[in-house]
């Protein structure tokens, strides 16, 4: 399969003489690289723009060297205070070059918002085509200017599904170039997932040939699962492509969401009904089983002698805290972890066509996030939600989704959670400490042939049995205890420290990793015990995006 051919991207630089100049003699630094209309628009110099035109009589309407117009060099470098006066002094908006490319193309590649304002306002054809049937819509997607795609859609009413000559449309090449936020709009708006290209390939089978994970993952969450198995004129499935150009990874997840929905009969009930049920029933059989075998192998065990006093207490206060933790269980396994209903985030009233009508930077809790749009829940969601592909909606404050408890863990039971797994720690250490003390304190009379270890498995199978299980447990309650209680100090969840690099709103001005709702161990704590959770209103610092709004 061959690669896709892109527009041409001429970048000239803004900042003068160091790179190439305008009309695209690449090389040595150029002292006086403004020689002309072009060039002046090029470089954005309105004040030599103006002598060319009024003073030299130059024609704005005439092509440089290349064939390029004045207007196409000022909308890629986004000046739209030079485009306007090409306009008002005769320049044609709709003008194209020899690839048919128009200024607005030009636009798109860099998002030049204001430029595409003014061009649109002054006749500029938003559907224009270039030689590959490119239109404004698809170069947007090519270069992933998810913002300036979706003033174009809103504003102009631009055709976010048109197919260029091969059949390919904003989806596929947004999915092909791996820019998961311009897939996550295009999918909000409603573009359709199912196209076949020329070759037979969907945006997935795209996304899966490149190689990227999170295009694949937004895609498959967002889909209806039909396209996993959806086969291109050569006969593979998107799975099948990205294995034979050796992305495992990708194979990976792809074959395993393709496994989940619809496959074999043993797959779905070792993937899907997991899935779905999760593991909750079996932890809850394992900790009635455990309490039982402590009370009636460890405490009340025939083998042993009599309790103590000091033993009874702490034994029958390890019972209690296991009735405790099988309520935090009950509470956090069924409460609502702070899922986020559709339309909650809408600030636009359902009309004919909902999604059209949704000005995203008018919605209040709109921060500048492309990964708060939801494109299986079609909704906008607050910044560190994410969707759930087992609970199915969108999560506020997602930690992970735990088959432990058969729920997600978000803002509203991360406390329940973080309580559940203390006491389970708690119940299985004195659990632990009873039993070693009742097996240690032992003192049969030992034949002389016999090693006090075997009789000890011997006489107290249960109790061994209970010592496994429990120090099992025990080591796994306190890991996930001691990694929770990390994050609430951080006040970061699970899911941003497993994927950082996916949001940016965890990286600060020199692009490290900084999370701005981080207000130091003591308040982060504080706040959590004392409210449930920690309030995302105020942070430490704005986003970058937030302050760019601002
Ligand atoms: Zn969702
Ligand atoms: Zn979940």
């Amino acid at each position: 399969m061959t690669e896709i051919e892109l527009v041409v991207d001429p970048k000239p630089q803004q900042n003068g003489d160091t790179g190439r100049n305008p009309n695209g003699s690449p090389g040595a630094p150029i002292a006086n690289p403004i020689v002309d209309v072009c060039s002046a628009s090029a470089y954005g110099d309105l004040e030599k723009l103006r002598g060319f035109v009024e003073r030299d009589g130059q024609s704005v309407s005439n092509p440089d060297g290349h064939g390029y117009y004045a207007l196409q060099w000022a909308a890629l470098n986004n000046f739209p205070d030079v485009a306007q006066y090409l306009i008002e002094h005769g320049g044609d908006v709709n003008a194209a070059d020899h690839r048919r490319q128009t200024a607005l193309h030009w636009a798109a590649v860099h998002g030049s918002i204001p430029v595409a304002d003014v061009l649109v306002q002054s006749g500029a054809r938003v559907e224009a085509a270039d030689i590959n049937g490119y239109r404004a819509v698809h170069v947007a997607a090519q270069y992933g200017q998810t913002s300036f795609l979706n003033h174009i859609i809103v504003k102009c009413g631009a055709d976010y599904d048109a197919p260029d000559n091969d059949g390919r449309s904003p989806l596929h090449w947004a999915a092909y170039k791996g820019y998961a936020d311009t897939i996550r709009l295009l999918l909000f708006r409603d573009a359709y997932q199912g196209r076949q290209d020329e070759k037979g390939c969907t945006p997935l089978h795209w996304a899966a040939l490149s190689g990227n994970v999170e295009a694949c993952t937004v895609l498959v969450h967002a889909g209806n699962k039909s396209e996993l198995q959806v086969k291109d004129k050569s006969g593979f499935t998107p799975a099948e492509l990205a294995a034979n150009r050796g992305h495992r990874h990708v194979a990976y997840v792809l074959s395993n969401a393709a496994k989940i929905n619809g496959g074999l009969c043993e797959d779905k009930i070792c993937a899907g009904t997991i899935g779905t049920t999760g593991y909750a029933p079996i932890l809850l059989f394992v900790i009635i089983i455990l309490t039982v075998l402590f009370i009636n192998s460890v405490l009340l065990g025939p083998s042993f002698p009599k309790v103590t006093a000091v033993v009874g207490l702490w034994g029958w206060t390890g019972v209690s805290f296991a009735v405790v933790s099988l309520i935090m269980f009950y509470r956090c396994s069924s409460k609502d972890p702070g899922y986020i209903k559709p339309n909650s985030g809408k600030s636009a009233t359902r009309t004919s066509d909902p999604l059209l009508d949704i000005d995203i930077s008018n919605s209040s809790i709109w921060k500048g996030n492309w990964s708060q749009l939801c494109a299986t829940c079609k909704i906008i969601r607050p910044v560190r939600s994410k969707h759930c592909p087992y609970c199915k909606h969108c999560v506020e404050q997602f930690d992970h989704h735990c088959p432990w408890i058969s729920n997600c863990v978000g803002k509203k039971n991360r406390w329940d959670f973080f309580v559940f797994v203390c006491m389970g720690t708690l119940t299985a250490f004195i659990g632990a400490v009873t039993a070693v003390h009742r097996l240690w304190t032992w003192s049969p009379i030992i034949p002389s042939s016999e090693k006090w270890i075997h009789l000890v498995v011997v006489e107290h199978p249960g109790a061994i049995l209970f010592l496994g299980m429990d120090a099992i447990l025990l080591s796994g309650v306190l890991t996930l205890a001691v990694v929770q209680a990390s994050q609430i100090a951080r006040n970061i969840t699970t899911n941003e420290m497993a994927n950082a690099a996916r949001y940016s709103y965890l990286r600060g001005p020199d692009g490290r990793f900084r999370n701005p709702y981080n207000h130091g161990c003591r308040k982060n704590c504080t706040d959590f015990f004392i409210h449930g959770y920690i309030n995302d209103d105020e942070v430490a610092w704005p986003s970058l995006q937030e302050a760019q709004i601002a």
